[in-house]
C-alpha cells in the first residue's frame, strides 16, 4: 500500500512547528470525525490517516527518522496501526489536543465505562544499549526486565483460593451508578466508588498479591535488532507489555536503542569519524599510520604535504544504512602534532631546518610576511 506523505496529509510545510501542526491536526480531526460524518467511510480513513500524521510529526524523534527516511524509517519505531483501529480509541490516544469538543464528554458514555469489557494491558519501554560494532553487524539481544504478570496463586482473580469475588452490591456488578441530575432531567453516570468501578468486591483477597491479581515478575526476552539503528529509535515487541484486565490483550513493550560511545569512532549518520594525531614530519612527510576501525586497527597511507585538519575517506567502512544496507566511510581526520619537548640533537636539525626554509620560504607564509613588512614599514 503507497502512503501519502504526512506534511500533506496535515497540509502543513516541513518546517511547520510543533504548534501549527498540532492546530493542523485538530481542524482536520473536527473537520472528518466520525461524529460529524456518520456512515461516511471515506472522512472516517482520512481522520485515521490524519492521526497516523500526527503521531509521527508530534513526536520529535519520529519526524526525524521520516524527514530522513520516510515511512520506511519508522518501520520497527512502533507505530500503530491506525487503519484498523477503533475511532474511539484514536479519541483516546490524542484526547488531550480535542479537550472537551469530543474527548472528555463522549469518553464518559463509551464503551469504555463498562466494568467487564477487556482492556488492553499497559506498554512497556526499556532501553537496549548496543554498541557500534553491534549496530553494524545487527544483533540478537535477551533483554531483561520487570513487569505486572498474572498471580499464579489466584490465576489473577485477587481472591485467595475457593473464594470466588462477590457482585459488587452497590452497582449490581455493572461498576457504575447512576444519579438524578439538577431537577432530575437527566441521569448522572459515574464509577461505582465501593468497587472502584470494577464490579467485583474482592473479600478474601489473596496473600500472594493483596487482591490486585498482579505480582511483578522477571521476564527476559530476545530483539533482533537490525543493522544500521539510530541512537533513540524504538522497536515494538508485540504483546510482551502487561496483561489486559477481562480478558483484553497484552500491552506491547517498545525497546528504544542506546548508543554506547566508542573509545576511537564518532558516528555522523552512517559514517565514521575518527580523529588521528600525526607528527609534523610525518605530515611533511607522509607516512604510514594506523587508524581505527570498526573490525579492528587498519594502517592507512597518509601522502607528504598533509595539513592539519586534513580529512581522507575510506569507502564502505562506515554503518550500513537502515534501510538500503549501503553502507558509510570513515572519514580519518588528522592532528598535526607539534612537538613540545625536544632533545638538544632534534632542536640543533630544526633549527638547520629553519635556516634552509629562510632561503625558500613557504608560498603562503612568504606572502603574509610581505604583506606585514609592507603595512608596519619596517622594510
Ligand atoms: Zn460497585
Ligand atoms: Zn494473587
Amino acid at each position: 500500500m503507497t502512503k501519502r506523505d504526512y506534511y500533506e496529509i496535515l497540509g502543513v510545510k516541513k518546517s511547520a512547528s510543533p504548534d501549527d501542526i498540532k492546530r493542523a491536526y485538530r481542524r482536520l480531526a473536527m473537520k472528518y470525525h466520525p461524529d460529524k460524518n456518520p456512515g461516511d467511510k471515506a472522512a472516517e480513513e482520512k481522520f485515521k490517516e490524519c492521526a497516523e500524521a500526527y503521531e509521527v510529526l508530534s513526536n520529535a524523534e519520529k519526524r526525524k527518522s521520516y524527514d530522513q527516511f520516510g515511512h520506511e524509517g519508522l518501520r520497527g519505531s512502533g507505530m500503530r496501526d491506525y487503519s484498523h483501529m477503533n475511532v474511539q480509541d484514536i479519541g483516546d490516544i490524542f484526547g488531550d489536543i480535542f479537550g472537551d469538543f469530543f474527548g472528555g464528554g463522549r469518553r464518559r458514555s463509551g464503551r469504555r465505562q463498562t466494568a467487564n469489557a477487556p482492556r488492553r494491558g499497559y506498554d512497556l519501554e526499556t532501553t537496549i544499549e548496543l554498541t557500534l560494532e553491534e549496530v553494524s553487524q545487527g544483533v540478537e539481544k535477551s533483554i531483561e526486565f520487570t513487569r505486572q504478570d498474572f498471580c499464579k496463586s489466584c490465576t489473577g482473580s485477587g481472591s485467595a483460593k475457593g473464594k470466588a469475588p462477590s457482585t459488587c452490591p452497590a452497582c449490581g456488578g455493572s461498576g457504575q451508578v447512576q444519579k438524578a441530575g439538577l431537577g432530575g432531567f437527566f441521569q448522572m453516570v459515574s464509577t461505582c466508588g465501593h468497587c472502584q468501578g470494577a464490579g467485583k468486591i474482592i473479600t478474601n483477597p489473596c496473600k500472594k498479591c493483596r487482591g490486585t491479581g498482579h505480582v511483578p515478575k522477571k521476564r527476559s526476552v530476545s530483539i533482533k535488532i537490525p543493522a544500521g539503528v539510530h541512537e533513540g529509535q524504538g522497536i515494538r515487541v508485540a504483546s510482551e507489555g502487561e496483561p489486559g484486565s477481562n480478558g483484553g490483550p497484552r500491552g506491547d513493550l517498545y525497546c528504544y536503542v542506546r548508543i554506547k560511545a566508542h573509545p576511537f569512532l564518532m558516528r555522523d549518520g552512517n559514517d565514521l569519524v575518527s580523529t588521528v594525531p600525526i607528527s609534523i614530519t610525518q605530515a611533511a612527510l607522509g607516512a604510514m599510520i594506523d587508524v581505527p576501525s570498526l573490525t579492528g586497527m587498519k594502517q592507512f597511507k597518509i601522502p607528504p604535504g598533509t595539513q592539519h585538519g586534513n580529512v581522507f575517506r575510506i569507502k564502505n567502512e562506515g554503518l550500513p544504512d537502515l534501510r538500503t544496507s549501503r553502507k558509510g566511510d570513515e572519514l580519518i581526520r588528522v592532528m598535526v602534532e607539534v612537538p613540545k619537548n625536544l632533545t638538544s640533537h632534534q632542536e640543533k636539525l630544526l633549527r638547520e631546518f629553519a635556516e634552509t626554509e629562510n632561503k625558500n620560504v613557504l608560498p603562503e607564509s612568504k606572502k603574509f610576511f610581505e604583506k606585514l613588512k609592507k603595512y608596519f614599514g619596517n622594510d
